[in-house]
C-alpha cells in the first residue's frame, strides 16, 4: 500500500470517528432517506435552502466507514453552494468514482477517488450524493 493510500484511509477513518454536521437539523426544509442495500448503509439527510443556496446540511446514518465518512465530507463541501453547483459536484463525484480525475471543487471528497479501484464499494461512496440529488430534485418540483 502506498503512502498516499494510507493518508486517504486516515482521512476516511478520521471523518468516520468524528463526523461533521452530524445529527438532525431542526427546523429543516427537506429530509431525505437513502439506502445502499448491497452493504446495508443507511443515511438520512436534513437540508435547509435559502434563495437557491444550500445553507445547511446535516446527516444521520449507520453503515460502513466509506459511506459515513463520505457523508461527513460531503456536508462540508456542499454547504453554502448554490443548488445548480451542488448538482454539478454530484455529477463530478460520480465520474470520479468511475475513474475520472477529481475536479478541485470536490475538495476533501477527492480522497474517495481510491474507491474507483474497489467496485464493490462504489455504491457506499455514492450514497451521500445520490441521496442529496434526490432531495434537491424533490425540492425543485
Ligand atoms: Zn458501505
Amino acid at each position: 500500500m502506498s503512502l498516499l493510500d494510507t493518508l486517504y484511509q486516515q482521512a476516511i477513518l478520521e471523518h468516520y470517528k468524528n463526523p461533521r454536521n452530524h445529527g438532525p437539523l431542526d427546523p429543516h426544509d427537506i429530509k431525505e432517506e437513502g439506502l445502499n442495500p448491497s452493504c446495508g448503509d443507511e443515511l438520512t439527510l436534513y437540508l435547509n435552502l435559502h434563495d437557491g443556496v444550500l445553507t445547511r446540511v446535516t446527516f444521520e446514518g449507520e453503515g460502513c466507514a466509506i459511506s459515513q465518512a463520505t457523508a461527513s465530507m460531503m456536508t462540508k463541501v456542499v454547504t453554502g453552494r448554490p443548488v445548480n453547483e451542488v448538482l454539478e459536484l454530484a455529477d463530478m463525484f460520480r465520474q470520479m468514482l468511475h475513474g475520472a480525475e477529481p475536479d478541485e471543487r470536490l475538495g476533501e471528497l477527492a480522497v474517495m477517488r481510491g474507491v474507483a479501484k474497489l467496485p464493490a464499494r462504489v455504491k457506499c461512496a455514492a450514497l451521500s450524493l445520490t441521496t442529496l440529488e434526490a432531495a434537491l430534485q424533490r425540492a425543485q418540483v
